[in-house]
């Protein structure tokens, strides 16, 4: 998702000071409070570690004259082991008609967001089932989506009706039951949405039918063919343009679709435009485009944009920039539109390669930040303008949590997971010193963890592995703690003297610096002095593409 401006009060309210006896050096998981229910949400607890989703088929009647939806999801699953209880996610005030296993209606308890039912004879391993969910309500509807999500009820410039969803953290859940967890995603889903004629809906993965019905209503079928993420799933329903185009990639040909408004069609064809560039783009450096069967579409919505799998959510009014505007206060933030950009990367990070756990988000949103500096390499053919642009976006780093969210509770954690994370790979880039292993690097994650769900572990490990250094204490420092590594120097008899401060234990990454105006050369710091060949009162610059910082201190 993009990333909100205003200081996210809530969430700051909430934090209180870091636990005592932590590992000096390393600000642990800042306590903040949570409830009952954001455990139930982000914990895989016994009611569903055993059962794993093949396939979830939702069909969704959505009634804009009086905002509330109807319908009914039918999940599919494998089972892992032995289970009695099931728990399925389903967010007030939506109410459960029926779970029906095979014909057999289950009885179920709620506690709150989640529904617990009762299988009425245990399921053995291997054993394939499908329970279907049927409920109707009116969802939440959205305050300030895409950040504070749920049902968009709006009209369009001609006074049509044009509903959308957006729900990332809050949960796919807000409007249809699933296991809403980021560690479980189907195998492939149909989405059949039914809106009034001649709503057009457009949702994720192909088009497979449309029906119009006797009852003035069309159900528009979607079906995706790849794993998606539960949050990727939307609806997108108004009156929209089409236009489709194919594009010649890496795996051959791949249809890219467009939905703007058919009010918007106009700027769309113009501002759209972009789209291949991007998949140019990414494609070199992130590996194919992950979902070449379900196609890459961009869908005009009520909201400034989300990365939904194969149909990009895109609000940004058809302009350069993010909202107009550059992030990085250099000026290449406006030679490209941000959602475009932004959200298309997230094919790649976060909808091929998907966080597992929340607290892990920064797979996300790290690396959809750093394409924002190749995307503007790619484009000005500048690889100093894409640095400029990724240092540019430092201002807005606040190190006041670290970048790794509290696990088990859906924690959407800091915004430091965008302008800090997309400076640490930048900094890595400059490690690994070598543009081609690097971009291998960026393709193998891709490739390694192609439709998976994914830990911060096996990132970081997969990383260590492809550029050939250990990064376990370049990570640590990064992602678990607030401190911005210090390159400490001291002018004191002849020489210049330096170290690491405010680091973790072990943390010795090489640095370059330039010494009295010189070329620049590769120094590598310990947490002990040492001294350098040069005058005490040589200049030291440090390479600003390394995100550190620097401190003189007296003899
Ligand atoms: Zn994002």
């Amino acid at each position: 998702m993009p990333r909100r401006f205003r200081a996210a009060l809530a969430l700051a309210l909430l934090a209180v000071a870091a636990p005592p006896g932590t590992v000096p050096g390393v600000a642990a998981q800042v306590a903040r409070t949570f409830t009952r229910q954001d455990t139930l949400r982000g914990t895989v607890g016994p009611e569903r570690a055993w059962w794993d989703v093949t396939f979830y088929d939702v069909h969704v009647r959505v009634n804009p004259s009086d905002s509330s939806i109807a319908g009914w999801n039918g999940i599919t699953y494998r089972v892992l082991e032995a289970g009695r209880e099931m728990q399925i996610d389903l967010q007030p005030p939506l109410e459960v008609d029926s779970i029906v296993l095979e014909g057999r209606r289950l009885a179920y308890r709620r506690d709150g967001n989640a529904f617990f039912a009762q299988l009425p004879a245990p399921q053995r391993a291997g054993e394939r089932h499908t329970v279907t969910v049927h409920y109707r309500g009116e969802p939440v509807a959205a305050n300030r989506p895409p950040w504070d999500g749920g049902f968009i009820w709006r009209q369009d410039g001609r006074g049509n009706p044009w509903v959308a969803t957006a729900n990332q953290g809050l949960g796919a859940s807000v409007w249809w039951p699933n296991k809403d967890h980021g560690s479980e995603e189907p195998d492939s889903q149909r989405i059949a949405i039914t809106v009034p004629t001649p709503m057009v809906n457009v949702s994720n993965g192909r088009l497979r039918s449309s029906t119009v019905n006797e009852d003035g209503t069309t159900t528009w079928e979607w079906f995706v063919a790849s794993p998606i993420n539960n949050y990727g799933i939307a609806v997108n329903a108004g009156s929209y343009a089409h236009w489709q185009e194919v594009y010649d990639g890496e795996e051959g040909p791949l249809t890219l679709d467009y939905w703007p408004l058919a009010e918007n069609e106009a700027a769309a064809r113009r501002q759209w435009a972009q789209v291949p560039l991007m998949m140019r783009c990414f494609e070199r450096w992130f590996g194919p485009y992950p979902f070449y069967r379900d196609g890459f579409k961009l869908v005009e919505a009520p909201h400034l944009g989300m990365e939904h799998q194969s149909a990009i959510a895109y609000g940004n009014g058809f302009a350069n920039g993010y909202r107009g505007t550059d992030l990085s206060g250099t000026g290449h933030g406006l030679q490209w539109d941000f959602i475009i950009v932004h959200e298309s990367a997230h094919e790649w990070f976060a909808n091929n390669v998907t966080a597992a756990e929340s607290g892990d988000l920064w797979i996300h949103e790290s690396f959809a930040n750093y394409s924002e500096n190749l995307y503007t390499e790619c484009l000005t053919g500048s690889k100093e303008a894409g640095a400029a642009y990724v240092i540019g976006t430092r201002t807005r780093i606040t190190n006041d949590r670290p970048i790794i969210g509290a696990y088990g509770v859906n924690d959407q954690g800091p915004g430091d997971r965008y302008y800090k994370g997309g400076n640490v790979l930048h900094t890595l880039r400059q490690l690994v010193e070598d543009d081609e292993r690097w971009r291998q690097a960026l393709r193998g994650l891709n490739r390694e963890f192609r439709h998976r769900t994914v830990s911060t572990a096996e990132v970081e490990a997969y990383l260590s592995r492809a550029t050939g250094i250990d990064l376990t204490e370049f990570f640590q420092q990064y992602l678990r703690t607030t401190k911005v590594p210090v390159l400490e120097l001291r002018r004191e008899g002849a020489r210049i003297s330096y170290r690491w401060a405010d680091v973790v234990p072990g943390f010795d990454m090489p640095v370059r610096v330039s010494v009295g105006g010189a070329s620049p050369q590769w120094i590598q710091p310990k947490q002990g002095w040492q001294k350098l060949a040069a005058p005490a009162t040589a200049t030291l610059t440090v390479d600003p593409n390394f995100y550190v910082d620097v401190r003189e201190i007296g003899p």
